[in-house]
């Protein structure tokens, strides 16, 4: 088993497919909506995947058969050291724990291996710190 990450982009047309489904039932993928996002002219979608090499390879030509734009996903998080005041707002938000305070200086730390890019930290920061183009 592997897992990997896409960047998925509905038009409108093909907005309403069931992508988590056919994935599923279709390729014995196990995916995880990271983010979502609908816009003007369609939406984004980050989607991990989990499954065998072939069948990963299977979806991938699939869902770009379908009409969806697909390409490998492998942003990070983005931190803003100057925007950034170590409020600590972000940790408890974060589901794999990318943030610790450092237990001298207090200075909040990002783990950036750890993020999985699903940006659930990006309207925690009030100081709007934390950027994760799509
Ligand atoms: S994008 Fe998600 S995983 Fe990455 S730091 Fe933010 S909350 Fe954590
Ligand atoms: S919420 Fe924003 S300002 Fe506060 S520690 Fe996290 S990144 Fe820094």
């Amino acid at each position: 088993m592997i897992q990997k990450r896409y960047k998925l982009r509905f038009s409108d047309d093909n907005l309403q497919e069931s992508v988590a489904y056919i994935l599923v039932s279709k390729f014995n993928i196990q995916p995880n909506i990271l983010r979502a996002e609908v816009r003007d002219d369609g939406g984004v979608m980050v989607l991990e995947m989990k499954g065998t090499q072939e069948n990963i390879d299977a979806s991938v030509v699939y869902l770009s058969d379908a009409g969806i734009s697909i390409r490998a996903f492998d942003k990070q998080i983005i931190k803003n050291q100057d925007a950034c005041v170590d409020c600590g707002a972000c940790i408890s938000v974060c589901p794999t724990r990318c943030f610790t305070p450092d237990p001298e200086t207090w200075e909040i730390v990002l783990n950036y291996e750890k993020c999985i890019a699903c940006g659930t930290c990006l309207n925690a920061c009030p100081f709007h710190a934390l950027s994760l183009p799509l």
